[in-house]
């Protein structure tokens, strides 16, 4: 882009997006661990852990280094998350000890109805994919600026404006396309090919962009200098918060779409009442340790809670490998029964949360669990308004629904040399979110709405209803050991995110794993139905002793990709001498980036 700059007309320039062939330098290299000290940075993204990285270098903390990490996998993790999207920020701060969060959910517009998801022709919900995903209508208000802004004003030392820089020049410059960029392009094809401005920028010249060549996105590079000068305004109000209102209600397709595109309801005034939200964040003991996670809007933090509180009834670390997992899975499915039953935004869903996270609670629910055979599933969720950790009966009726879960998303985790951490999960939903790259702005709009249940049931928490948050299923998590952090982690994956995270943490506290073992060991999720659903490695390792117990243990697909793949998580081990152990993912997702400033 810069070498065609001066000579190209300004008009031209907002649409063309160059992918030059060849000579691309290779980007920075990518580890999946790193270990040493004075902080560090992982996610799925070499060039944006660097740019983290690199803060921190420059005496930035956790958060600055964070939000400017977010940036650059807006430029390079594109389909995966950015400011058309929104995710749960969790910081430890070093200098209070206390584990805080912000709630940048997408949130439904006012003028959200309980049928938007139902076809009008026929009477029933769209189809999921690629019809619904693919629309203005699954479009929730964005949270992720507004999350930056926050978190740089609680715990940043530096500006928005400075932080999106690094960023802005990756976007500008360029990175070099792997597999995994081309290949999220390539399945996306037809969504991409119906709207204009996303058919011009990944589809430029007919063709997915090139593995090896340099990929610039100039109207991204411009969308974030103007948020640097104006702030997050920028976006909530003015000529940018009319384009995306224009985008949803109007969404720039092609002549002939061949996609039914249902248009939203989002008008400006959403954008401009949008407020990240500070939240208190989930507590629970584990054995010692405190286990912190994202409250709802998320179920991450309820969800793996009442998980672990449920497991800390066994003592994990003497059983067989097999019947530990066994265990792993029941209490997944458990407490997956009453997160279908109970939680939503609790700005509109009384989500009785002290409940779901009590140890009593949690050892009624336990009383289902036997150590020789599998519980039927779907099992009912339990009854909070009646328990005392006595086993009897009890439990409500449940929605039990595999979502439609892969691997989309995008995590980081950072350490700063003073000890403050982040846990940043953040999202634009499906891989390429919505299809619609806002015109001439260069980032995608997601479609988290899509989160909610298509129909509406008055009983449901996570029923459909205007200003609310779908409810998702992000974990980021931050596990502290005699009140110092000692472990954090998160992952993508929809639906599987909870279990990825519940899984790690397992192998990591109580199996005997390291973590960057425990990242790469092989996964199963198991949802409150009757499957067991896992990685091909998982069913070779554990299929036939899981199923000697009663599971029926088969192969993930994920729907939209067909791989096999569950999650794409990174996490930081904060060790007693001090040092730190940065992990990614050696092969998931083409594999992740960790580095540390100084290398051990
Ligand atoms: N929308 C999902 C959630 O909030 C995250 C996207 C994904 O990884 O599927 O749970």
């Amino acid at each position: 882009m810069r070498r065609l700059g001066i000579v190209v007309p300004l008009a031209l320039l907002t649409s063309l997006v160059v992918a030059s062939p060849g000579h691309a330098d290779p980007g920075p290299p990518k580890k999946a661990v790193a270990r040493g000290t004075g902080g560090a940075v992982t996610s799925v993204d070499p060039y944006a852990t660097r740019i983290g990285l690199k803060v921190l270098r420059e005496g930035g903390n956790a958060t600055d280094a964070a939000i400017a990490t977010a940036a650059a996998l807006g430029v390079t993790e594109p389909f995966s998350s950015g400011i058309g999207g929104g995710g749960y920020f969790v910081h430890y701060s070093a200098k209070t000890g206390k584990v805080q969060t912000i709630d940048g959910r997408e949130t439904a517009p006012a003028a959200m109805e309980h049928d938007a998801f139902i076809n009008p022709q026929t009477g029933k919900p769209y189809n999921f994919s690629p019809q619904l995903v693919t629309s203005g209508v699954s479009v929730g208000v964005p949270g992720t600026l507004a999350t930056w802004q926050r978190a740089l004003d609680r715990w940043g030392t530096r500006s928005l404006g400075r932080s999106l820089k690094p960023a802005t020049a990756l976007a500008r410059h360029g990175f070099t396309v792997d597999d995994t960029f081309r290949g999220q392009v390539q399945q996306n094809e037809k969504r991409f090919k119906a709207f204009t401005s996303t058919r011009d920028l990944y589809y430029a010249g007919g063709h997915a962009p090139r593995v090896g060549s340099t990929f610039h996105n100039p109207d991204l590079a411009r969308t974030y200098r103007l948020i640097a000068q104006r702030g997050p305004k920028a976006l909530y109000r003015g000529r940018l918060a009319d384009e995306i209102v224009d985008a949803v209600q109007d969404p720039p397709t092609v002549r002939h779409p061949h996609l039914p595109v249902p248009v939203g309801s989002m008008v400006a005034r959403d954008l401009r009442r949008y407020r990240a939200l500070d939240q208190a964040p989930t507590r629970i003991g584990y054995r010692g340790l405190d286990v912190y996670g994202m409250a709802p809007s998320s179920s991450g933090g309820s969800t793996v809670g009442e998980a672990l509180n449920i497991l800390e009834r066994y003592d994990l670390s003497s059983l067989p490998k097999a019947d530990a997992l066994h265990l792993y899975l029941e209490a997944s499915a458990l407490a997956f029964a009453d997160r279908n039953a109970y939680v939503g935004d609790p700005s509109q869903v009384d989500v009785p949360l002290a409940d779901l996270l009590s140890d009593d609670y949690a050892a009624e629910r336990a009383c289902q669990i036997s150590g020789g055979s599998t519980m039927d599933k779907p099992v009912d969720a339990g009854d909070v308004t009646s328990y005392d950790g006595v086993c009897g009966d009890g439990g409500s009726a449940s929605t039990n629904t595999i979502e439609n879960e892969n691997t989309q998303t995008t995590n980081l985790t950072v350490v700063d040399k003073w000890g403050n951490v982040v846990e940043y999960t953040l999202t634009i939903e499906q891989t390429g979110g919505s299809g619609i790259v806002v015109p001439g702005r260069g980032f995608l709009l997601n479609n988290e709405l899509t989160d909610f249940s298509a129909e509406y049931d008055a009983d449901d928490p996570n029923r459909i209803e205007p200003l609310k948050r779908p409810r998702s299923s992000m974990s980021p998590t931050i596990v502290l050991k005699d009140g110092a952090p000692y472990v954090a982690v998160g992952s993508p994956g929809g639906a599987t995110i909870i279990t990825t995270v519940l899984q790690i943490l397992v192998d990591r506290l109580d199996l005997g794993m390291s973590l960057p073992e425990a990242i790469a060991a092989p996964r199963a999720t198991q949802q409150n139905s009757a499957e067991d659903l896992a990685e091909p490695a998982f069913v070779r390792r554990y299929g036939d002793a899981l199923e000697a117990l009663g599971h029926q243990v088969e192969t993930y697909e994920d729907i939209f990709t067909g791989t096999h793949e569950i999650g794409a998580a990174t996490g930081i081990e904060l060790r007693k001498d001090g040092s730190l152990v940065a992990a990614a993912e050696p092969k998931r997702r083409g594999g992740g980036s960790a580095m540390v400033v100084t290398p051990k």
